[in-house]
């Protein structure tokens, strides 16, 4: 209907490689990465393994696989993982961590992204034999995929305190990384440090189309190569994929402080509309809220997509939107106009 280009703020994931990630792609040199040889791929994982502080690091081909690597690389069979109840691996892996890693997952509540450290270290047990062992405390920065949650430096320092106590590894879920340590002003290695192995995703706000990446001690990487491999995830001329990543790394971090002001200008504007409250937006993830009972969010993504806009339904009067590189400035004042226009339309619609 709209003559107007589409504006896809469903995930950070709809990205599109930019022309100078195909350009990298068409010239970087390709080896067998299986061998070692993907000089391309060995570059990546070194430069990736500096800016995390990690002494290793590994190409994969998703965040699920990362974490999955991660589940099966710390933990025996039969095992359990405390992690929040929001966290991709528990909500959004297909029960991976059941029907591949074989550990069994306990979740605790963390609103608003802050970690109850009382709360992990009650669920920890690592001496009666009636119940299962903790091996593994997972955390997620940002957190909450329909929120974006920053977890605080000190938050992560106080996990780790318990951690060493009971001398039990910290995993981080850092699909969305850069996202925090970019609106932390911390560098990832700073974050990096009070965890025991990483991954984040190349293909959220960073923009590359495929991969993420694991890190950790080079022991810990060492049968993360292994796992790779019993996956399916061992890869040949995969610089074809860390081409991309590379450009991602020197040029698609910093920029991300753009996107996290451009969703909190949008969630500023939107929360003046009569009828929608804004969750409180702290990186590049917006959600809000439909107040009115005549209101859901079906009925609004209907709406919105005859002008060209894309939200993804996270509840019966929830939608969420991201904000990635590829949306502008106008793109902004476009979506505010459409939801004043569907809060005026549907307010006049409305009859007792
Ligand atoms: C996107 C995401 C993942 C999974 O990444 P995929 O590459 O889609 O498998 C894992 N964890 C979090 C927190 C994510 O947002």
């Amino acid at each position: 209907m709209s003559p107007e280009r589409i504006i896809d703020l469903r995930s950070d994931t709809v990205t599109l490689p930019k022309e100078e990630m195909i350009e990298a792609i068409r010239h970087a040199p390709l080896g067998d990465s299986i061998m070692g040889e993907d000089p391309t791929v060995n570059l990546l994982e070194k430069k990736a393994a500096e800016l995390l502080g990690m002494e290793a690091a590994l190409l994969v081909t998703s965040g699920t696989m990362a974490n999955q690597i991660a589940l099966m690389s710390l933990c025996q069979r039969g095992e359990e993982v405390l992690m929040g109840e929001d966290s991709h691996i528990f909500t959004l892996e297909g029960a991976a961590a059941a029907a591949v890693a074989q550990v069994q997952i306990r979740t605790i509540e963390v609103p608003d992204g802050k970690y109850d450290v009382s709360k992990i270290e009650s669920n920890i047990n690592v001496g009666d034999i009636q119940r299962p062992k903790t091996s593994l405390i997972c955390l997620e920065n940002t957190y909450n995929l329909n929120k974006g949650q920053i977890v605080t430096l000190e938050n992560m320092k106080e996990i780790r305190a318990v951690s060493r106590k009971h001398n039990i590894p910290v995993y981080l879920d850092g699909a969305r990384l850069f996202n925090a340590s970019v609106e932390l002003g911390v560098a990832p290695a700073d974050i990096c440090k009070e965890v025991d192995a990483v991954q984040f995703c190349l293909t959220k706000g960073l923009g590359c189309p495929i991969g993420s990446i694991l890190a950790g001690s080079k022991e810990f990487i060492e049968k993360a190569v292994l796992n790779r491999q019993r996956l399916g995830g061992g890869m040949r001329q995969a610089g074809i994929i860390a081409a991309p990543a590379i450009y991602a790394l020197d040029h698609m971090i910093d920029r991300l402080s753009e996107d996290h002001q451009k969703a909190s200008r949008l969630a500023k504007r939107l929360a003046a509309i009569d009828g929608i409250r804004m969750e409180d937006v702290q990186t590049n993830i917006a959600s809000i809220e439909l107040l009115r009972e005549d209101w859901n969010s079906q009925l609004l993504i209907e709406f919105l997509s005859t002008k060209g806009i894309k939200v993804k339904n996270i509840g019966e009067n929830r939608v969420r939107m991201v904000v990635h590189y590829q949306i502008t400035d106008e793109d902004i004042d476009r979506v505010v106009n459409a939801f004043e226009e569907f809060a005026s339309v549907f307010s006049m619609k409305s009859t007792v």
